[in-house]
């Protein structure tokens, strides 16, 4: 269900730093309120994505470290470009993503 939620969104990868091991790849709500959606919703956001009633727009993919750090940006701005996430590929990249 992840990968085919992501996939609506965009290529299967960071869009900050190019991490494309799905395993640690979430979904950033770029103008923030993703809690405040999740609390009124619950944690349909996937099935949501997947069945279009759910619009992706303001959504993009980002890493689990890049989302933080997203988060973190946007409450402290003047962290911008004091803090960055490095993407070293993956460990074996004959591994079959999950
Ligand atoms: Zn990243």
């Amino acid at each position: 269900m992840k990968r085919v939620a992501l996939s609506k969104i965009g290529p299967l990868r960071c869009a900050w730093c190019g991490c494309d091991d799905i395993r640690a790849l979430e979904v950033n709500h770029k103008n923030g309120g993703g809690t405040k959606e999740y609390r009124e919703i619950g944690p349909t956001l996937y099935r949501r994505i997947i069945n279009g009633t759910r619009g992706v727009a303001d959504l993009e993919i980002l890493c689990s470290p890049d989302n933080r750090l997203e988060w973190l940006l946007r409450r402290f701005p003047d962290l911008k470009g004091r803090l960055t996430v490095t993407w070293a590929g993956a460990a074996d990249p004959t591994r079959e993503a999950p």
